[in-house]
């Protein structure tokens, strides 16, 4: 099984396609914000772009956190959302260490499914689906 990767960060022009194809093709919403992948600067334009994202834990802190177990663990690193099973409390957004969850107005929780489509909008190929190595919490994958 293979995870998102961001290995190319340097090329990244803060144009948000990622972002907007995971919203799009994913979760079906057209805001940026309501996507598994979201890019910031990194403070500067000098300074560049990061992806912030699940980064695919082999030991999900968010699953650990969740009540309902609307979480669940993918085989290969990262997790899966059950919608129909998630009250919408938030503890696995406060749960994970790298702010890969997101939460909108609306309650409804945003994660990388690790599903890759956003790979293939990225115009200065930024990203990478790699094959899955045990991650630690919290480690930057290159
Ligand atoms: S704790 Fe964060 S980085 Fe780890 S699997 Fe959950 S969402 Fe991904
Ligand atoms: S918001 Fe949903 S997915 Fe997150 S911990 Fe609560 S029930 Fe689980």
């Amino acid at each position: 099984m293979k995870i998102l990767t961001a290995p190319h960060m340097e090329r990244c022009i803060g144009c948000h396609s990622c972002s907007l194809a995971c919203a799009r093709l994913v979760h079906k919403k057209l805001s940026w914000e309501s996507a598994g992948i979201r890019i910031r600067s990194a403070g500067g334009l000098s300074t560049g772009f990061y992806a912030v994202r699940c980064l695919g834990c082999a030991d999900p802190f968010c699953v650990a956190a969740c009540p309902t177990g609307a979480l669940i663990r993918r085989r290969g690193g990262g997790v899966l959302l059950r919608e129909k099973k998630c009250i919408q409390c938030g503890d696995c957004v406060q749960a994970c260490p790298v702010e890969g969850i997101v939460q909108d107005r609306d309650g409804r929780i945003y994660v990388c499914l690790q599903c890759g489509q956003c790979v293939d909008y990225c115009p200065h190929d930024c990203l990478e689906m790699r094959e899955a190595r045990s991650v630690e919490p919290g480690e930057v994958i290159a």
